[in-house]
């Protein structure tokens, strides 16, 4: 896969890609990464980039024809050709379809993905309606720039492309994971789960976990990890961690994401795909709340 950073602040992007997962993914070549700095595609002295708002209005504006120059510099498909070519342009924007992981997902099955980073008021709408396949927000709340957003882009996907991470066991049992999954008591494989996103989006990716994997997390939020000591500043790892059997800690840990997801983000639980089990816990977690 390659990745585009379309910026006109190309420095920025020293730093965030250059560690651990996608430091590892580029140099092992499953990922290659390029920064474009937008003002080599301005013709002025001045290498401008923005502009005034026609009609008036505050601050200043990205301009279409360095944006629509460097895209077509990339010799990236025509737009209508560009899905079949596997290959998207996204324009990171505060308005866009709101970033999620089988969003990642999806972008994850690209041979390229253009990433382009917006800077004072915005761009030029033209951008996103002729140039740009999406337009994508990292949440509801503004940036200065869209370089943060498309690094945090970079980062999700890079991880979810096969051979990214190590132990591929363990991104299907984190937080919002929506591919296949043993779920449940009799380790039955569950079909893939309609994954919580609000666009068109594929579901989840990774192939399905081998019984290894003790608990995949179905949408829900991760289970909680516990490493030594066994005990710190007289806080004890729970006992069922430790007494070896594999079958209650697969069920505490099921039970725990349930409890954390009911908790913190209890709108996943209308969208995730819970086993009879998980039904029979959510019972138990309810009846303990109720005591
Ligand atoms: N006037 C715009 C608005 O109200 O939606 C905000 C412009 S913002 C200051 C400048 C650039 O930051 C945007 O063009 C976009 O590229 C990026 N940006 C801001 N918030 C973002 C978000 N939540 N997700 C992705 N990109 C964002």
């Amino acid at each position: 896969m390659q990745i585009d950073f379309i910026t006109i602040f190309p420095d920025f992007f020293r730093g965030p890609l250059d560690y651990g997962i996608i430091r590892r993914a580029r140099e092992a070549g499953l990922v290659k990464i390029e920064v474009r700095d937008l003002r080599v595609h301005t013709r002025d002295r001045h290498r401008t980039v923005d502009d005034r708002p026609f009609g008036g209005g505050e601050g200043m504006v990205l301009k279409p024809e360095p944006l629509f120059e460097c895209v077509e510099s990339l010799k990236v498909a025509p737009r209508e050709e560009r899905a079949a070519a596997r290959q998207s342009v996204v324009l990171l924007s505060a308005q866009g379809l709101r970033f999620d992981q089988a969003l990642a997902a999806e972008l994850a099955e690209l041979d390229r993905l253009v990433l382009i980073c917006g800077r004072y008021e915005g761009v030029d709408e033209r951008v996103g309606t002729h140039l740009a396949d999406r337009e994508i927000s990292i949440g509801d709340y503004v940036l200065s720039g869209g370089e943060l957003g498309a690094a945090v882009i970079a980062d999700t996907v890079v991880r979810l492309i096969p051979g990214a991470v190590g132990n591929e066991a363990s991104t299907r049992q984190e937080s919002f994971f929506a591919g296949q999954e043993i779920n449940g008591s009799d380790s039955k494989v569950e079909d893939a789960h309609s994954a919580p996103s609000q666009g068109s989006v594929a579901q989840g990716r990774l192939r399905p976990s081998t019984p290894d994997s003790t608990c995949g997390s179905g949408g829900l939020l991760d289970y909680p990890h516990y490493t030594r000591p066994a005990e710190f500043r007289g806080m004890k790892v729970p006992e069922v961690l430790v007494n070896g059997n594999h079958e209650e800690i697969r069920r505490w840990r099921r039970r725990s994401a349930l409890e954390k997801t009911l908790r913190n983000r209890p709108d996943l639980l209308d969208q995730a795909r819970l086993s009879e089990e998980d039904r029979d816990l959510l019972a138990e977690i309810a009846a303990s709340a109720e005591q």
